[in-house]
């Protein structure tokens, strides 16, 4: 069965935004916005099916990750009940908004739209579909009214290593190529380096400072968020490093020189690297004058931050930490 033909459900669902805690809400986002439950990409480490009843999810999304999914099918008319101008958006941390089946479904266009009627101070996409340029007028418009922010995840420059990890997920070039469009287009876009994969990561560094011109994001979201409550990666990513020969990356000191690299490598092109809250912060920081809900001093302790290079380490120390444990 081919991506395109996998199951699509619908569901309404009670509300759509979702008042943010932890690692969102420490980064400056008020609410999360996700369209769907269960994400057709399917990546092999993904994070989310481990979280259970946590992520919002039911038996079947958890035991068949990627494998169907239900878009909320009254999102549109919730989101014209609850936007507000005050709101700060991160849209999404369970799904990816432009996943497979997005592409028959095309729930984000009326999402879209009705954010647009009502356009909260703040709206990041989190993303790693070339997809998202099918919306690039609903994109443009939402920017006249509001900050429009969009994360682009890349993970390795190494194409055998996207086929093995991620393999519904479209090649580096094509995600490199979707970011450019999106800058040429107006819309403010970062590169995410997350997950990082086995890479080459002085190749994927500079495709990511070539292809953008803000500061570069790192470190796996995904983890560290939901740590408290078990969350990790997949199994199935363990065991393709294990036979491919890539034990070391999940190695947490490895991680940690690693992270260290990047952000050696950022800083030399006179840009920053941040993983975890502090790099995330920078996608929720809005122009000044712009009014926000998150309080001030949530903001001040994440712009607090101990610096790019310190505190990416600290990061991928944490990040080590939690991969390791699931290793042993
Ligand atoms: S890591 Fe992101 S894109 Fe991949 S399956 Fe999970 S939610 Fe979807």
């Amino acid at each position: 069965m081919g991506m395109q033909e996998l199951p699509i459900y619908e569901a309404p669902v009670r509300g759509i935004l979702t008042a943010t805690s932890g690692f969102i809400r420490e980064a400056g986002f008020s609410h999360s916005l996700t369209p769907a439950r269960n994400c057709t990409f399917g990546c092999t480490y993904c994070y989310v099916p481990t979280m259970g009843i946590y992520g919002g999810l039911k038996p079947p999304d958890w035991q068949r990750w990627g494998q169907f999914t239900t878009f909320k099918s009254n999102a549109p008319d919730l989101l014209r009940k609850q936007l507000r101008k005050d709101q700060m958006i991160y849209c999404s941390p369970l799904v990816d908004p432009y996943q497979p089946a997005e592409e028959r479904r095309q729930a984000m266009r009326p999402i879209l739209a009705a954010i647009a009627e009502r356009p909260p101070a703040l709206f990041v996409i989190q993303t790693r579909g070339p997809l998202i340029l099918r919306d690039l007028d609903l994109l443009r418009t939402l920017a006249r009214h509001t900050t429009v922010r969009v994360s682009f995840s890349l993970t390795t420059d190494r194409e055998e290593v996207r086929r093995w990890f991620e393999p519904h997920c479209a090649p580096l070039e094509e995600r490199l190529r979707a970011i450019e469009r999106l800058r040429e287009e107006g819309i403010e876009v970062f590169a995410t380096l997350a997950p990082l994969l086995p890479s080459n990561i002085e190749r994927l560094v500079e495709a990511a400072l070539q292809a953008t011109t803000q500061d570069i994001i790192g470190d796996p979201l995904h983890i560290r968020e939901h740590k408290r409550h078990g969350a990790t990666t997949r199994q199935a990513a363990f065991r393709i490093a294990g036979v491919r020969g890539f034990r070391e990356w999940l190695d947490p000191d490895f991680q940690v020189l690693l992270t260290a690299r990047i952000a050696e490598l950022v800083e030399r092109a006179g840009r920053r690297f941040a993983a975890g809250p502090e790099g995330f912060s920078w996608l929720a920081a809005l122009p000044a004058g712009a009014g926000g809900s998150i309080d001030a001093s949530t903001r001040r302790n994440t712009a607090e931050g101990t610096g790019g290079s310190r505190q990416a380490w600290r990061s991928a120390r944490e990040f080590g930490s939690v991969l390791g444990r699931v290793d042993r």
